[in-house]
């Protein structure tokens, strides 16, 4: 069974492998009025998915997940040929994005109501909750299942319907889960793909159609504060998750060789691709030159090269304008006076590649400090206490993830609670699981991923009174 299908070249979406710049394959291009038929066919099919019990919703999504794992080699190399990352982080990227319809399929089991002690004789107070109705998504190419798995698991699971547009880039792998999904018994009309050449068409219609109650989006604050502004019009329910700046703390009493590996995990992955990536390395002075020292030992061992070969360590950025976004800002803070002791270049692997890098003497102000950079550079800011690193991580006006790595415990409370993000990695790097909230706050965004929060952003809370008992 071939898991997408595909239109002849020339005529619709166009998937290249960042790797190597060759095409993959020319995947339907949904128009707006196409997908607002779609639209339609999942609010129709919503009704009788809704009226089942959640255990027999959970048994079918249970189907998908075990069809996921079985499929994940091939869904693995589907993932590193349209977005790049080495093959072993895509297998993981699998088995994370099946997790969360696992996770989701036993939840909404869950989903209880509450009695509420009542507030006048005669009357009863209780809640029940209900699915959304009709959801629609929109999601990036950096994580092209688990995005979309994180949102459609728990959308399916408490009984809505959903309709997704994945990123221009990476449509395949959707797609794929798509077809999947078909057939672990998923409705057809139920969920649906919809790759797109017109994404600001798409997002007008998901926050225009009147049967769409929700949007879920993983992307740019900048496309978030569009899609927020449209979505006034109905008073479409939002999820929002945005860009991040993330501060990455060593301080003087960090187990040193810990927060070295914390770093290369949370900066690394994805070829520093991700939103929760280490953004802004800030390094306690005393332990500044120790600290580097292991740094640029590890980071001397990565090994750039095309995802799908073997040893591959850094893939390619997904395409060129990444690569002079990183290159522009290095550029800018070798200007303003940074050094680099690594890398600091494009390499010469291939065009979409760049160097692993780290810069010495960052200021916090310079852009590569203020910006998302989505790329292998490690700007190191040096700090002298506490209250200074607790500033400099939180002037900025994102709050999705941060990390510190300390072992005094008092130190490890006071810098948990001052930090203003929405998740904070205390001595780790990696903090993505199925089982606990993702989501920012501040201009990271709106509401939580994962967790039994999770299934709430798919849930109304009803109240209701009965009288005259
Ligand atoms: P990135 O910079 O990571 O590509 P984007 O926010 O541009 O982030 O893209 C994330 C998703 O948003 C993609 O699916 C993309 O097609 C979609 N997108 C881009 N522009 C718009 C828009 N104006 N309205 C709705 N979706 C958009």
């Amino acid at each position: 069974m071939s898991v997408f299908e595909t239109v002849p070249e020339g005529t619709g979406l166009a998937v290249h492998n960042p790797a190597t710049g060759a095409l993959i394959a020319t995947v339907r291009d949904y128009a707006p009025a196409e997908i607002a038929a779609i639209i339609d066919a999942a609010d129709a099919a919503r009704p009788a998915w809704a009226a089942e019990t959640a255990k027999a919703r959970a048994a079918v999504l249970r189907r998908w997940y075990a069809l996921i794992m079985e499929r994940q080699e091939e869904l693995a190399a589907l993932i590193t040929a349209e977005c790049g990352k080495p093959l072993a982080e895509a297998r993981g990227e699998v088995a994370y994005g099946a997790s969360f319809i696992e996770w989701f399929a036993e939840e909404a089991k869950r989903a209880y109501g509450e009695t509420v002690p009542t507030f006048a004789v005669g009357k009863r107070v209780l809640t029940i909750k209900q699915p959304v109705g009709t959801c629609a998504a929109i999601t990036p190419w950096n994580f092209p299942i688990a995005m979309i798995t994180r949102k459609v698991g728990p959308a399916l699971a408490a009984g809505c319907s959903i309709v997704v547009k994945p990123a221009e880039a990476t449509p395949l792998s959707a797609l794929a889960l798509e077809t999947l999904a078909r057939e672990a018994g998923v409705p057809a009309d139920l969920f649906r793909v919809t790759p797109s050449n017109d994404p600001a068409g798409v997002g007008a219609l998901f926050c225009h159609h009147p049967k769409v109650r929700k949007l879920s989006f993983t992307g740019s604050t900048r496309v978030g504060k569009i899609l927020m502004a449209q979505a006034a019009e109905n008073v479409t329910r939002l999820s929002l998750e945005l860009g991040g700046n993330a501060p990455f703390i060593v301080f003087d009493d960090a187990d040193l060789d810990a927060a070295a590996d914390g770093l290369m995990a949370s900066k690394f992955r994805n070829a520093g691709q991700t939103c929760v990536c280490a953004n802004r390395v800030l390094v306690q002075d005393s332990v500044h030159d120790a600290f580097v020292e292991r740094l640029r030992a590890k980071v001397a061992a990565l090994v750039v090269g095309d995802g799908a070969a073997p040893g591959t360590t850094i893939g390619p950025l997904i395409n060129a304008a990444a690569v002079e976004k990183v290159e522009s800002l290095v550029g800018d803070a070798l200007a303003g006076g940074a050094t680099a002791l690594m890398g600091g270049h494009r390499s010469d692997v291939g065009a979409s590649f760049f160097e692993p890098t780290v810069l010495a003497g960052v200021n916090p102000q310079m852009a590569i400090a203020t910006s998302e950079i989505f790329g292998p550079v490690v700007p190191l800011i040096r700090f002298k206490d506490e209250d200074q690193a607790v500033r400099i991580a939180n002037d900025t006006p994102f709050g999705l993830a941060a990390y510190f790595f300390a072992r005094d415990l008092g130190r490890v409370w006071r810098v948990m609670e001052a930090l203003e993000y929405g998740m904070v990695g205390v001595n780790d790097g990696i903090i993505s699981t199925e089982v606990a909230p993702f989501g920012g706050i501040k201009q990271s965004g709106l509401g939580r991923e994962g967790s039994r929060h999770g299934l709430d952003e798919y849930l109304e809370l009803k109240y209701c009174l009965m009288g005259g008992i």
